[in-house]
């Protein structure tokens, strides 16, 4: 468990210690945003216990690593209107998701038959909804619509602080890596992506979420997956509307 803002810890873990979830100070306690894959089960329940005790969780979105903690923690779960029904889906896939495209075949395989089992903790039932103006621990509800129906982030205008989770990607996840370490001054992190198109709901949607996300101007970015993305706004808005402009133009060629 690493503070990462103020009022912000993050724990991070399973695969090459790339799922995070994040825990908020709160009344008498914290509030998890997202909630990470079932194997972080115990580290999660640590980590809440020595922050005061966890109060409730909110999900991101409700995709199984997402999701894999949430039904184990014995607190209410909340997510926006549009992620209820993933919530409560028994299995750990998404109607619109297509593995088939990928391009990787062992990576294709392990996705289909072992990583998303394993990561994803059951069906939940939501207690309430969030959506976008609510008030969550001091930061304010956002929804990015486009990796999931229901995706939210989290954001603190006092210091530019935005929990995105899979709004943009710092991974890879066609070869299961880490994006590479930006080489550019003003900002420090890794390069960023709009989700690969496998994953998504709907990827111009995505798109534009990735630019509602830019016009926030954040300074620092801690997204679902890897360390997070902090500097100067105006570069931390460069590298964001290239990410989007990249997957726009792949979008117009695949037509
Ligand atoms: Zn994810």
């Amino acid at each position: 468990m690493e503070p990462v803002a103020d009022g912000v810890w993050l724990v991070r873990g399973d695969l090459k210690w790339g799922m995070n979830v994040y825990l908020l100070q709160d009344e008498g306690g914290v509030t998890a945003f997202d909630a990470g894959t079932q194997p972080m089960t115990k580290a999660v329940s640590a980590a809440a216990e020595k922050l005061g005790g966890l109060k409730r969780v909110v999900l991101g979105h409700a995709d199984s690593d997402h999701r894999g903690t949430a039904p184990h923690l014995g607190v209410p779960v909340y997510c926006h209107p549009d992620e209820a029904e993933a919530a409560r889906a028994p299995g750990p896939y998404r109607d619109y998701w297509t593995m088939d495209d990928l391009s990787v075949g062992w990576v294709r395989w392990l996705y289909k038959h072992y990583l998303h089992r394993r990561w994803d903790g059951g069906a939940i039932e939501p207690a309430g909804t969030v959506s976008e103006g609510d008030e969550i621990c001091g930061f304010e509800v956002k929804h990015f619509p486009g990796h999931a129906p229901g995706m939210i982030g989290l954001w603190r205008e006092s210091d530019g602080v935005c929990l995105c989770s899979d709004t943009i990607y710092f991974v890879d996840s066609e070869h299961l890596a880490a994006l590479p370490e930006l080489e550019l001054d003003g900002v420090a992190g890794h390069e960023a992506s709009v989700p690969h198109p496998v994953w998504n709901w709907n990827t111009a949607t995505a798109v534009e979420s990735v630019r509602k996300l830019a016009s926030l101007a954040p300074r620092k970015i801690l997204a679902g997956h890897e360390t997070a993305l902090e500097g100067e706004r105006e570069v931390m808005g460069r590298v964001l509307e290239d990410a989007a402009g990249v997957r726009e133009r792949e979008l117009a060629v695949s037509g």
